[in-house]
């Protein structure tokens, strides 16, 4: 076999991120500043929201929706055991306590029957987390909330594109939260953003991200502005500064054609993996629109590890996402979780590998992935 390399990701940046990065560093200001502002509008805008709010990251994004929606200790919030630690820290980092639920085998995502058993009198919030680039079951999710007049702020780390019913992620929940780090669909390195159609959860937020501040520095320095600030809470320093969002106003405008790469690469995969005994290919659900973050396989019956140890040999960088938080010690120990209370997630996990796919792959990299699955499980 030729001797390939294929990193598990790496982020499409063009001479457009390039140019406007040093453009931003000859501007001077380094900072939140008018890319940052500009960013924001394009986000709003590409969801469909009225209002985005641009942070250094989705884990901040997330923190400030719940304080923003006055989340705090006495308070339950439902989510997923099955995500990246984020989506729980910040629960506790606001003095609340996660509720975790199991998921769906189809969709790996958040079983909303589920939800209902998990609710009580504390219940203030639902977070759903849109898996690999898959939207949730968005109507039964927001029916219960309803009911129940819980908050939805939805983790949409992996999400910014995806679609439920024909509406792009973004304007269901109450708040939708994105991450631009490295590894996801759209990269600034680090970054998040807050889209929202309420003005009172993005005038807190933009507060909040800014030590609490009631203007940010290019309002206060600039010429329109005035050296006048005041303190209206206590906040946090989660800003996003413009070298970010100067990559960003561009890998927004090409977000579309990474997430059709994504998707044309995953019709490959399914079509070729689905050929291969003991592999599941992931199941795009009938009301959305897929982006493939991530391309999770389950294997029904081989070694995980040493298929990733073997792939690896190969040339090429398997993951697993996640180890569910059931799982972790600090979540297993503060919670008392069992492994038993989560069937499926625990199912799916012990199964689950996630095979590079991203635009920069050529289609020789896809074949090279999908002979190298060939071979292993031979
Ligand atoms: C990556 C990720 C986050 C955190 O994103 P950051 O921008 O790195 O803070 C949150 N939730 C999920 C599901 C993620 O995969």
């Amino acid at each position: 076999m030729e001797n390939k390399y294929i990193p598990f990701c790496q982020p499409m940046i063009g001479q457009e991120e390039i140019d406007e990065v040093v453009d931003t560093l000859k501007s001077g200001w380094l900072t939140t500043g008018p890319k940052t502002v500009r960013f924001e509008k394009m986000i709003a805008e590409y969801v469909g929201a009225k209002y985005a709010v641009a942070v250094n990251s989705c884990t901040a994004a997330l923190h400030l929706s719940l304080l923003a929606l006055n989340i705090g200790p006495g308070d339950e919030v439902i989510t997923t055991t099955f995500t990246f630690a984020s989506t729980a820290n910040v629960i506790v980092q606001v003095g609340a306590t996660p509720v975790f639920v199991d998921i769906n085998r189809d969709s790996f995502n958040i079983d909303p029957e589920k939800i209902r058993k998990a609710i009580t009198i504390r219940t203030k919030a639902i977070i759903p987390v849109h898996y690999g680039g898959q939207a949730c079951d968005m109507d039964r999710i927001m029916e219960i909330a309803g009911e129940y007049k819980l908050a939805v702020i939805e983790d949409a780390a992996h999400a910014i594109g995806a679609e439920y019913k024909g509406r792009k992620i973004g304007t269901i929940g109450k708040a939708t939260c994105f991450s631009f780090y490295v590894t996801k669909n759209l990269a600034t390195g680090e970054g998040g953003a807050i889209a929202t159609d309420d003005a009172d959860i993005a005038a807190k937020a933009e507060v909040l991200k800014l030590h609490g501040m009631n203007r940010d520095a290019w309002k206060r320095y600039s010429k329109k502005g005035n050296w006048y600030y005041e303190i209206e809470e206590c906040g946090w320093k989660y800003n996003m500064m413009d070298i970010q969002a100067a990559l960003g106003i561009h890998q927004i405008k090409k977000l579309d054609g990474f997430n059709r790469t994504r998707r044309e690469y995953a019709g490959i995969y399914d079509q070729e993996l689905s050929k291969i005994g003991g592999v599941v290919i992931p199941r795009e659900m009938e009301y959305g629109k897929h982006i493939y973050h991530l391309y999770p396989i389950l294997l029904e019956n081989a070694d995980r590890a040493e298929f990733i140890e073997k792939m690896s040999a190969n040339g090429v960088q398997c993951s697993v996402h996640f180890i569910p938080l059931h799982l972790q010690p600090y979540y297993r120990k503060n919670f008392g979780l069992k492994k038993e209370d989560f069937p499926n997630a625990q199912w799916v996990y012990e199964r689950e590998v996630s095979l590079p796919l991203y635009p920069k792959m050529s289609r020789n990299d896809l074949d090279h992935v999908i002979h190298s699955v060939r071979e292993v499980l031979r």
